[in-house]
């Protein structure tokens, strides 16, 4: 079944989690498990243009913004308009909040320009499922996905779908969650269009995500709604 990958990153990612992916790896295995598309995101956005560029059709992009530095807000429409389709926001990497009104200025952004907003999700202080529905609250116009929906921690990870029940501007995205029934679960009670695959790459392998969508539970329509029709539809796509 062919699929896109909602979030992935390539380079090498040093400190505790000391793991990395080149260009070709991750278009090797892409191809290697049928992912026809992939959200890339890095910190070095002229990267993720430079590979969008090379692998046309193949690759799509997040700009990383940090809300910290208004330099990089500044920048974000110039990415928008050399076509990358989504912000990336990451309150554990850059300290911040995630229900911080520091956050606002790229929300407005994002709103002008119709581009959804992408933020991981899981990890105290900064980015829990509360105050990305405290975000997602105050801009109900902005299309959020909830990279990881919680992440490791099964409160976390329920508190992902209670936010997203209640915040119809809420997507899901299940990389690095490691429960199976929870994508069932939200694909049956936050909505069949709100939850979708992807790998975190370099992160997490593409086998074990995709088994995680497999035996959910969810049946053919909803395997090709989680796998590709969500993301596509999220990050519009269609014409990228
Ligand atoms: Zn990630």
């Amino acid at each position: 079944m062919k699929k896109i990958d909602a979030h992935a990153h390539i380079g090498y990612i040093g400190g505790w989690a000391d793991v990395g992916i080149t260009e070709e790896g991750l278009i090797k295995q892409m191809n290697e498990y049928d992912i026809e598309k992939t959200v890339l995101c890095c910190e070095d956005n002229d990267l993720t243009l430079d590979v969008m560029k090379r692998h046309p059709g193949r690759i799509t992009g997040c700009v990383y913004v940090n809300p910290l530095n208004p330099k990089t807000v500044d920048f974000m429409e110039e990415y928008f308009d050399k076509g990358l389709t989504g912000v990336k926001l990451n309150p554990l990497r850059h300290a911040y909040c995630a229900d911080a009104e520091i956050i606002d200025p790229v929300m407005e952004k994002a709103k002008k320009r119709g581009v959804p907003v992408c933020i991981h999700s899981g990890h105290p202080p900064y980015s829990l499922p509360w105050q990305i529905g405290l975000l997602a609250e105050r801009h109900p116009d902005v299309k959020i996905m909830m990279i990881h929906m919680g992440h490791g921690h099964g409160v976390y990870i329920d508190a992902a779908l209670k936010m997203a029940r209640k915040y119809s501007n809420i997507y899901l995205e299940m990389s690095g969650m490691p429960m199976p029934s929870k994508i069932l679960e939200a694909y049956e009670t936050v909505g069949k269009n709100r939850i979708m695959f992807g790998t975190d790459t370099p992160f997490h392998h593409p086998t074990v995500e995709m088994q995680k969508v497999i035996t959910s539970g969810v049946d053919e329509e909803g395997l090709k709604k989680i796998f590709y029709d969500n993301a596509n539809e999220f990050f519009g796509l269609d014409n990228k």
